[in-house]
């Protein structure tokens, strides 16, 4: 039987609840224990996969083709669990799935209620994950800030499961806010008091409090923090603010968190180290040289629309041993102004995944000043689209040609929908998701980067290279180096004449981690570097 951490949050919300779950995954894999991770999400859209990336940042697609919280991508990214469609409970799944049971009959003429019918699917659905796989230790973050309506099913599902597996087998850690009042000279222990007294009176006892402060927390505040909320002194845990993210292991192991935690729930651990860990943590604190990279697209304001893509070139980095430095550009100012103003100083040009019209003129000029100017380029999804769609113009001289997402009418539609999705109608859930096989062509820059023949890669999208102009294509100078073989498509295109330019169909990003970068991140950081120092 695993033993489960339930992670809650208190105070307020973006206190970095899903990284400090990540870590405390990564911490316990250290030890040698084998660690899975959940997200509960309390709203009620079943998946985010529907939800604009203004409203919820990034949508995180596992192998298994789920359309997840991005909460997942620090899951994968700081550990070794596979996460897919189970590690992420929503509200909404939870109704459908109830109410899909009440429909067939199942409840045998009893009234459904939150208790005990949601919250059994709950309990159900976070058991679930471990049926199948020996795990250790199951982590569990809760979503929302503990106080909020939507939330209260699941902190009730929690609450029976401690009681049921008993408190050496399921722990609450309970991430708290505590602020520094300047005008006061003072760290405020309040609103952490309240926060843990609004879990109490719901019946959930922290076991282990990480206080979230800018400033270091006294003795004096740490016997005042355990006093009032009934927690042991050294269980209260401080979570210093730091500059990157991959430091929190590190911070949490230099307050034994992981001994706290194995001692809570009476495991024995086995052999493991964070020294692959520390060691990129160190190249990211002493980077040897920086590089300029441009993000183009249209949801640069937002912090967390691009998450895995922001990250994996911190990644490339690492592996190069330079500080990427990212240059966010509106593809609708290069739209109006052209590439040149926004471009002229960057060493490497990447324009990532997106939907709809808006914008993506200054996305495929972004791309022809990347082409023109022999700038490093990394296409990714709609990124491989708008170079296709460049290429077709300027280089084929199909002065028209676009994407029948933005021309239906397009007399070169070189990218297009494949005949199964021109039936979909339906939108969640619906477009070609998920790992698939690719295979490289030998002796194209994608082969040397991965330096084999056969990789799976995440898909999230609908659209297509269209396979009618591939001849064109290139006989006029384009590199067809990735195909998947089930469908014949084209999964990455590179540019013959140049220093690297590769653009793929798939994901890369979700696949990256600080200490295995992904292998196109790492070379097309390498290529920019490389310009810098022609
Ligand atoms: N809008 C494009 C498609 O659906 C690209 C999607 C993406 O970049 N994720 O094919």
């Amino acid at each position: 039987m695993p033993k489960y951490i339930f992670v809650t949050g208190g105070v307020v919300s973006s206190l970095g609840k899903g990284v400090a779950s990540a870590s405390i995954g990564k911490l316990l894999e250290a030890k040698g224990l084998k660690v899975t991770l959940i997200k509960c999400d309390p709203y009620i859209n079943v998946d985010p996969g529907t939800m604009n990336p203004y409203q919820h940042g990034e949508v995180y697609v596992t192998d298994d083709g789920a359309e997840t919280d991005l909460d997942l991508g620090h899951y994968e990214r700081f550990t070794n669990a596979r996460v897919g469609k189970d590690n992420n409970i929503t509200t909404g799944k939870i109704y459908h799935s109830v109410i899909s049971k009440e429909r067939k009959g199942e409840y045998l003429g009893k009234t459904v209620q939150v208790i005990p019918h949601i919250t059994d699917e709950i309990k159900e659905n976070i058991r679930k994950v471990s049926r199948f796989s020996r795990l250790d230790v199951v982590i569990v973050e809760i979503g929302g800030t503990v106080g909020d309506i939507e939330s209260l099913p699941f902190l009730e599902a929690i609450r029976q499961i401690i009681l049921e597996e008993g408190r050496n087998n399921a722990i609450n850690i309970h991430l708290t806010l505590v602020p520094y009042i300047k005008s006061a000279d003072e760290i405020k222990t309040k609103p952490t008091q309240h926060s843990v007294g609004r879990l109490r009176e719901i019946g959930i006892q922290p076991d282990i409090l990480l206080c979230r402060s800018g400033e270091s927390l006294n003795n004096e505040v740490r016997e005042k923090i355990a006093l009032f909320c009934n927690i042991e002194k050294d269980a209260v845990i401080q979570a210093l603010d730091v500059e990157n993210i991959y430091e929190i292991p590190l911070i949490f192991k230099n307050e034994h968190l992981d001994e706290l935690i194995i001692r809570k729930l009476h495991m024995k651990c086995r052999q493991g180290n964070l020294s692959a860990w520390q060691k990129a943590v160190e190249r990211i604190k002493s980077p040897s040289a920086e590089v300029l990279i441009a993000v183009v697209g249209k949801y640069i304001t937002h912090q967390d629309a691009y998450k895995s893509i922001y990250e994996a070139l911190i990644h490339g980095g690492i592996a190069n041993d330079a500080k990427v430095n990212i240059k966010k550009l509106d593809s609708e100012n290069i739209s109006k102004n052209g590439g040149e103003k926004y471009l002229r100083d960057v060493q490497g040009i990447l324009v990532p995944g997106g939907f709809g019209h808006r914008g993506i003129e200054g996305k495929i000029k972004a791309a022809r000043y990347a082409r023109e100017n022999r700038i490093p380029f990394l296409g990714i999804c709609l990124g491989m689209q708008v170079a296709v769609i460049e290429f077709a113009r300027d280089v084929c001289d199909f002065k028209k040609a676009n994407s029948t997402e933005f021309n239906k009418k397009t007399p070169h539609p070189v990218i297009s929908l494949l005949e199964e999705q021109k039936k979909i109608k339906i939108k969640g859930g619906t477009m070609r998701l998920g790992a698939y096989r690719c295979e490289l062509k030998p002796g194209t820059k994608s082969y040397k980067a991965y330096g084999k023949e056969v990789i799976w890669e995440r898909h999230r999208h609908r659209y297509e290279f269209n396979n009618k102009y591939k001849k064109v294509f290139v006989k006029k100078g384009m590199i067809i180096s990735g195909i998947s073989p089930s469908k014949n498509l084209v999964e990455i295109m590179e540019i013959k004449e140049h220093p690297w330019f590769a653009a793929c169909q798939f994901h890369p990003e979700f696949k990256s981690k600080p200490d295995r970068a992904h292998p196109l991140f790492r070379d097309f950081v390498k290529a920019s570097l490389r310009g810098l120092q022609l």
